[in-house]
């Protein structure tokens, strides 16, 4: 497998080869740098909605940030349309999408010292998007697979993943990819070159390790699912990163700085309003155990502490959705979008909240602007239930497919309602039947329902060639559970040439 790899490589290298912007290395170059800075710019978005959206809270924090990365960006040399974003995630996390689109959790930024270690987090990301690694992750995935198939998607730091439906699953794909080690190495060594030739004293990037290896120590489970996850400190890393240090000391990098002051300027405002923060994840964890006057209790002093924050008032109309207490949470999500108006959780949830109140338009409209920011199963699984009541089954059966696309119960739901929209007229497309010869030599007729659904009323026609007649018979079956087949004896005299049997109705059934 690996040789057949490698034959692949070297026989795409003829006429496909690039040599990387940053190592200098000859690999492999399918994806053009216009197509990996396509596939940053239409995943940006999405995949920012995934992790709580962009942190505007505090805008003069985010345009700090950017301004540390994009004085990175310049001394790394590689041209592409960076930009970064700070996201409202407690989770301690960073990421790069191909084509230099970044980004850094606010809970990463809470657990760090200096501007240096900043630096230096974002030295690594911006030095796996400019050493392609992201696209070569892709690229893998065309050689070994043959398309960019989107792997199973695991839930690290991204809760919407399962949920999000369409092109954006590919963002989310790309998300909880894991580099290669030696993709990591890379990333260590020239990030940690940029941000010595951006003027930053290069041992904070050893400073950010030890800070690694102590939370990830202390056992901080928020820690150990993000930037930890993907990261983990080793003693390689270390020792790796103090003789990169004294190599670049040798090489006149001495007058670096840490920019501690600047670093505690900007984080000011956040670093007050921490415990309203502490608050707010009790909430969140509070709530995902439905623990819900608990929960209602620590987003209220969260609120009471820092008002200010969207996310806050978005979780108390969550824990009043799940309370049934629609218009108090349409209240809240109304208070949430007022400070933070372009995060599709408060839309999405605002628009459940009013298809519960049997507002339609309203539910409609929410849901509409929801997708528009993430596009999600569980928005197409109440826009196609909205569709249905309003009478226009064939708008309901376009929502409940593109909710179908999902990995959570809202695309199990849709699947289902579409089986029960689709299977009268189209019966074929759910269930197969065929003609078949079992041990004894007999002739069956095996029908079978691939749906997640029972059926009943199935009718299938079976037409059986038998020397120069067609005879035809149907075969009626009252019941059929989901994913099960029946089998039965066809009565046959002579000789049967050939034959076909295919559904022509059913009806649903439900289950
Ligand atoms: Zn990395």
């Amino acid at each position: 497998m690996t040789r057949n790899i490698a034959l692949i490589v070297v026989s795409v290298c003829l006429t496909g080869c690039i040599v990387n912007p940053v190592t200098g290395e000859r690999e492999l170059g399918l994806i053009s740098s216009q197509q990996e800075i396509a596939i940053g710019q239409a995943q940006y978005a999405p995949a920012q909605q995934m992790q709580g959206g962009a942190y505007t809270t505090d805008a003069a924090l985010s345009a700090y940030v950017s301004r540390i990365g994009n004085k990175l960006a310049q001394s790394s040399g590689v041209d592409l349309p960076y930009e970064f974003v700070v996201l409202n995630n407690s989770v301690p996390n960073a990421w790069a999408l191909p084509g230099g689109k970044i980004a850094i959790n606010r809970g990463l930024l809470q657990a760090l010292r200096n501007e240096g270690e900043v630096a230096a987090v974002l030295g690594h990301e911006i030095a796996h998007a400019a050493a392609r690694h992201g696209a070569k992750r892709v690229e893998r995935s065309y050689v070994t697979q043959g398309a960019v198939l989107l792997a199973a998607i695991g839930s690290i730091g991204s809760d919407y993943a399962p949920y999000v439906v369409g092109a954006a699953q590919f963002g989310a794909t790309l998300l909880n990819q894991k580099y290669s080690r030696n993709a990591e190495r890379e990333a260590d060594y020239y990030g940690t070159g940029f941000m010595a030739k951006a003027g930053y004293d290069p041992y904070a990037a050893i400073t950010l390790q030890e800070t690694f290896a102590r939370l990830a120590g202390e056992g901080n489970s928020s820690w150990l699912q993000g930037l930890f996850a993907s990261h983990p400190a080793s003693m390689e890393r270390v020792a790796n990163n103090k003789m990169l240090v004294k190599q670049l000391r040798r090489e006149g990098f001495t007058s670096g700085i840490f920019g501690q002051a600047e670093f505690e300027t900007a984080m000011s405002e956040l670093m007050s309003a921490q415990p309203a923060y502490d608050a707010f994840d009790e909430a969140m964890s509070l709530y995902a155990e439905d623990e819900l006057e608990a929960a209602a209790g620590e987003i209220a002093k969260a609120i009471r502490l820092y008002g200010r924050e969207s996310q806050f008032h978005g979780l108390r109309g969550s824990i009043r959705n799940k309370q049934a207490r629609w218009t108090d949470a349409i209240t809240n999500f109304d208070r949430a979008i007022d400070r933070n108006s372009g995060y599709f959780a408060f839309y999405l949830s605002r628009g459940l909240a009013y298809a519960q109140l049997e507002e339609p338009t309203n539910a409609k409209q929410n849901l509409d602007h929801s997708v528009r920011l993430l596009p999600t199963a569980t928005a197409y699984q109440a826009l196609g239930k909205i569709a249905e009541a309003r009478g226009d089954v064939s708008a309901a059966k376009v929502y409940y497919q593109q909710a179908s696309q999902g990995q959570n119960s809202a695309s199990t739901a849709a699947r289902s309602s579409l089986v029960r929209l689709e299977v009268a007229d189209q019966p074929a497309k759910y269930i197969t039947a065929r003609i078949r010869l079992n041990e004894r030599k007999e002739y069956v007729v095996e029908v079978t329902n691939r749906t997640g659904v029972a059926l009943k009323n199935i009718v299938v026609r079976v037409e059986l060639k038998m020397a120069s007649v067609t005879k035809t018979r149907s075969v009626r079956i009252a019941k059929l559970k989901a994913k099960s087949s029946y089998v039965g004896k066809l009565k046959v005299d002579g000789v049967v040439s050939g034959g076909r049997a295919y559904a022509v109705s059913a009806q649903f059934l439900g289950g």
